[in-house]
């Protein structure tokens, strides 16, 4: 293939992005053509290594580093894991059906994220400061950090697990692209979903507010079709017990005691305490959905329900092609919002300019 010709996975709104065994669906230069065909084949193999075989990745970090401590921080937590439980196998297999059930509805073949490529690290062993408490992807190494769930005396929760490992492999399994750097010859994440690291500055990606809310929203549906699940029937059930029993307490202060986001709570017994998880994201889904109702408000008979304009945002985090949602937006409101609304970082500032949409 010619360097300067795009290759078929570019593709336009009929194509999807060619099948790897690794969740990295693209390489880039500064433009396309500024990596070579065998330099961008070159990477996706070293990716689908890391994919297949964690324990030579392991091994390759220890001998390019020459010792633990050396290894930057988000992927040395890697060497701290503990085993997974039965329990714990099994709902990550679990999860990877639920996920591939959304990949084929975009148009992909399955991909499953083995056990060996997820992280189960206990409470007690230390945690990235700069990173998400409960649980992280890592494009480039091609695996997932997880923090057991444990609840003091309560024990680990099998659906705090299950939420976090959804949304982790959620972004693991939609749209990645890599890129190189600047002036180096390392790769790092380019896109993940919809979130879009700009050149030089990874600190404020585009669209990282609306990607978080898609994904946690996918993750709340998915988890609701698990209710049933044998090994979570049982937490669900105690969890709506609880939510029926407290529906009309209030705080001290006189506010409802449930916002309606938990997704897992119990009652600790012996020290009387409540302890509840709740889905994350409110402000991004919050946003979100305004932007939604404004989209399925304004263009009658477009579309059946919200549900529908939802499914092409999500096909966006999915697929990577963001044209159509984007196309929506500009036709949609006066302003012809969609690149303001990728780059406002701040998401109060974010907020407020969708609030004022008209
Ligand atoms: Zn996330």
């Amino acid at each position: 293939m010619n360097h300067f010709e795009k290759p078929k996975i570019t593709g336009g709104e009929g194509s999807l992005p060619e099948e790897k065994f690794t969740s990295i669906v693209r390489v880039l230069g500064k433009k396309y053509e500024d990596i070579s065909e065998a330099e961008r084949q070159k990477v996706l193999e070293i990716m689908e290594g890391r994919f297949i075989n964690q324990k030579k990745f392991k091994e390759d970090l220890l001998r390019d580093f020459g010792s633990v401590e050396n290894i930057p921080e988000a992927i040395r937590t890697i060497f701290l894991e503990r085993e997974k439980t039965s329990e714990e196998v099994e709902i990550i297999n679990i999860v990877n059906e639920k996920t591939n059930e959304l990949r084929k509805k975009f148009g992909f073949s399955e991909l499953n994220i083995s056990p060996e490529n997820i992280y189960v690290i206990s409470q007690n062993a230390p945690w990235p400061k700069s990173l998400d408490p409960d649980y992280y992807y890592v494009p480039i190494g091609q695996f997932i950090v997880i923090r057991e769930p444990k609840i003091k005396q309560l024990g680990s929760s099998k659906t705090i697990f299950t939420k976090n490992i959804l949304h982790a492999i959620i972004h693991f399994k939609s749209y990645n692209a890599l890129k190189k750097l600047e002036n180096s010859s390392e790769f790092n994440v380019y896109k993940a979903g919809l979130e879009n690291y700009k050149r030089g500055d990874d600190s404020k990606p585009y669209f990282g507010n609306l990607n978080e809310a898609i994904v946690e929203e996918l993750t709340i549906s998915l988890l609701k079709e698990l209710e049933s699940c044998l090994l979570l029937k049982d937490e669900f059930e105690q969890t709506e017990g609880i939510k029926k029993c407290l529906s009309e307490e209030k705080t001290k202060e006189g506010k409802p005691l449930l916002n309606g986001n938990e997704f897992y709570i119990a009652f600790d017994k012996e020290t009387d305490t409540l302890h509840s998880a709740e889905f994350g994201r409110s402000q991004e889904r919050r946003i979100l959905n305004k932007l939604i109702d404004k989209i399925y408000r304004k263009n009658v008979g477009q579309f059946k329900n919200k549900e529908e304009v939802f499914d092409l945002f999500a096909k966006a985090v999915m697929t990577g092609r963001i044209m159509r949602m984007g196309k929506l937006i500009d036709k949609t409101f006066k302003e012809k919002p969609f690149r303001k609304i990728a780059e406002i970082y701040d998401i109060n500032a974010l907020e407020e300019y969708v609030d004022s949409l008209k």
